[in-house]
């Protein structure tokens, strides 16, 4: 690599010699579809805009400067192969079924080995491995009677075994703008402008079509056979879950995330354990997407307001500050779902009716809700769950009236 700065706002001499870069999304095979090239010891040889790790590339950058990281390193992917396989499924051949994400990410040093053996610098943008995990709630479950160890998915001990798979998003810009019925040269203009001129390729090469943002991606938790999966006859049991770490990790008790979480496990396993596959997603989408500033000033908000922390007030709270309600997108979401050749949700542990109504606009049917079990709901959290159910969610009981919406549930700060 050369020491000059080299703008990547227009194509260069080199990269107008290189047609054969060029990526022909959602194509029938990877060999036409062609490999994601947005590593950056190659550069003539990029065809997407962005870099690998999403917003980790920023600490790649400290990493260079401060001299702890030679900027020409090639990773060495001995022994990182997928610990099991997924995919290729029909729906990786549609392009519109997936587009926030690559769907041969975890195959690409395989797939394009020959590209690669040509000195080309291809990354996986997905990685699956396999664990064991272990929480106390699954203890509980078991000592209730609600779960019982096989020795095989679920342990003695609480331990439960599981594939899981990391996913960095990988956008096919057009697709994307499809998605959402809005205009692709839109999408690219705001995209620039959001991130203060951050990738100026969105604006000045539309002969690139895909872009790595540097956002947060998702991890898959998979109990029982993922090989299963994309089968007709294979039953499925599933949680969709958007990160909340003060809740999911700390166990703060002003929402149900965690409850929920655990919850949806817990129907994960019983799936599993009767044959089908339990699926977690887990999202990197701290504060329905809007960040953990956001969310705590709303908290603040919330607890501060004349009347005191009630559902009726809750939404409204979140708009005076973000604007919006929400930034999660759900329209995203179900790509994963296309990635694994899932066609049926026989369980979905989840009461969002934005996340169903997501589901069924990409054809993928959900036969049964899982409402959270009303003793699992935190009393701080009786506010959002109020708003939620107020607001549309699906849930199993009478509909909460006006007069219980008005009434004060959560807790006051300080308190
Ligand atoms: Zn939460």
């Amino acid at each position: 690599m050369s020491d000059h700065i080299v703008l990547t706002s227009h194509h260069s001499q080199s990269s107008k010699e290189q047609p054969s870069n060029e990526i022909h999304w959602g194509a029938e095979s990877p060999e036409i579809r062609g490999p994601i090239i947005a590593s950056l010891t190659t550069p003539q040889h990029r065809n997407a805009i962005g870099t690998h790790s999403g917003a980790y590339a920023i600490y790649r950058a400290l990493a260079v400067a401060s001299g702890t990281l030679d900027r020409d390193h090639r990773p060495d992917f001995t022994n990182t192969a997928p610990a099991e396989l997924i995919g290729p499924h029909p729906q990786w051949g549609d392009p519109d079924k997936i587009v926030s994400f690559d769907p041969y990410g975890h195959m690409a040093p395989a797939v394009f080995a020959k590209q690669s053996a040509a000195g080309i610098d291809i990354r996986p943008s997905i990685a699956v491995t396999k664990a064991h995990i272990n929480m106390p709630e699954l203890k509980e479950a078991m000592s209730a009677g609600r779960l019982k160890p096989d020795g095989e998915i679920l342990f003695e001990n609480g331990d439960v075994r599981v594939t899981k798979a990391a996913i960095d998003p990988v956008w096919y810009l057009p697709g994307l703008a499809k998605r959402f019925n809005i205009n692709e040269s839109a999408l690219r203009r705001h995209l620039f402008e959001q991130t203060g001129g951050m990738f100026p390729e969105l604006v000045t090469r539309f002969d690139l079509k895909v872009f790595l943002p540097p956002i947060g991606g998702m991890t898959l938790y998979c109990f029982g056979e993922i090989s299963a999966l994309g089968k007709e006859v294979t039953r499925v049991a599933c949680r969709v879950h958007d990160e909340c770490n003060g809740s999911d990790v700390f166990g703060s008790d002003i929402c149900t995330c965690r409850p929920y979480l655990a919850h949806g496990i817990e129907v994960c396993i019983e799936m599993a354990q009767q044959g089908g596959v339990g699926l977690v997603v887990y999202n990197r989408k701290e504060g329905r997407a809007l960040g953990e500033v956001t969310k705590f000033l709303v908290y603040n908000a919330r607890k501060r307001q004349v009347g005191g922390d009630r559902a009726e007030t809750y939404f409204a709270r979140t708009e005076c500050v973000a604007g919006v309600q929400d930034m999660r997108f759900q329209e995203l979401m179900p790509d994963v779902f296309h990635w694994l050749g899932i066609k049926r949700i026989d369980r979905w542990a989840s009461m969002s009716n934005m996340k169903h109504g997501a589901l069924t606009a990409q054809g993928i049917e959900v036969v049964e809700r899982v409402p959270i079990p009303d003793e699992l709901i935190p009393a701080d959290a009786r506010v959002e769950m109020d708003a939620k159910v107020a607001a549309g969610y699906f849930a199993a009981g009478a509909p909460v009236s006006i007069e219980e919406l008005a009434m004060a549930k959560g807790r006051e700060l300080g308190v």
